[in-house]
């Protein structure tokens, strides 16, 4: 569980300790370069930058989904709005097509 305390900035991560199967919670920040978590798996490691501990792959998931989801409606707006206008060419379209109809049989509407 991954809550977001401030966004992009802090996040809680509660996780089940493996030894004793009690919930634990977690701090996970940044400090601009990387994300740092306050347990002590990653505190015994924190000299190794590129090392990551569970809690900052389930915050770094998060992220990465709520990313996904952000590019995904901002396509989904841009389809929406090219129906948009393809359904006002349709609609500009039909009008022409009977307006000329018109002009070339304009028995047919009398
Ligand atoms: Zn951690």
């Amino acid at each position: 569980m991954v809550w977001e305390m401030e966004e992009g900035k802090k996040w809680i991560v509660l996780s089940l300790d493996s030894t004793s199967g009690k919930p634990k919670q977690y701090c996970v920040t940044t400090n601009g370069y990387r994300l740092l978590c306050n347990c002590p798996h990653f505190l015994n490691n924190c000299e190794d930058v590129n090392f990551v501990c569970k809690h900052i792959q389930a915050v770094l998931q998060t992220i990465g989904k709520k990313t996904e989801v952000t590019k995904r409606t901002k396509l989904e707006d841009r389809i929406k709005k090219i129906e948009d206008r393809i359904k006002k060419l349709e609609d500009d379209m039909e009008t022409l097509e009977m307006n000329v109809d018109y002009a070339i049989n304009p028995a047919n509407y009398a």
